[in-house]
């Protein structure tokens, strides 16, 4: 049974590695937005869809209740969670998401590896970590193949 890295640094790399301009994908925000389930933000975690189709109203739902310790630590989680809000209610983009229920934020196997070195690692493999000078990624080397 392989081990994977835990939610938050999973999260937490994501977020690192964004470029400017770049937002989390949808199995980040489902993995940020998850432990603070309650009725108002089912929807959204079960699904993807977005309640009235607006960003603040779900930020809102999400925070509620939360005491503020738990705010700031999840502080970059959550502002990288409401920056992809907006962007999908900038975009109309507001409904359910095809195959949502199976994503989740990719993480490395807790096994000791190189970024991009590790096959069958789902963070390995989900974007491209190539250094020059080296064999391409595993993320490279797959694409490749199936080429
Ligand atoms: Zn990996
Ligand atoms: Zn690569």
């Amino acid at each position: 049974m392989l081990q994977y890295e835990n939610d938050d640094r999973a999260i937490a790399r994501v977020i690192a590695s964004l470029s400017e301009g770049e937002t989390i994908d949808h199995g980040t925000a489902r993995a940020i937005a998850a432990p603070y389930n309650d009725y108002r933000t089912e929807h959204f975690v079960s699904t993807g869809y977005m309640p009235q189709g607006d960003a603040e109203w779900l930020m809102e739902a999400i925070c509620r209740g939360v005491d503020q310790t738990a705010l700031d630590r999840d502080r970059e989680a959550l502002g990288a969670l409401r920056v992809y809000l907006s962007e999908r209610e900038e975009n109309g983009d507001t409904g359910r998401v095809d195959g949502w229920s199976d994503m989740w934020v990719a993480k490395h196997v807790d096994y000791p590896h190189e970024p991009g070195r590790l096959y069958d690692c789902p963070a390995c493999e989900s974007e491209c970590h190539c250094i020059e000078e080296e064999e391409p990624c595993v993320h490279c080397s797959a694409q490749f193949e199936g080429a």
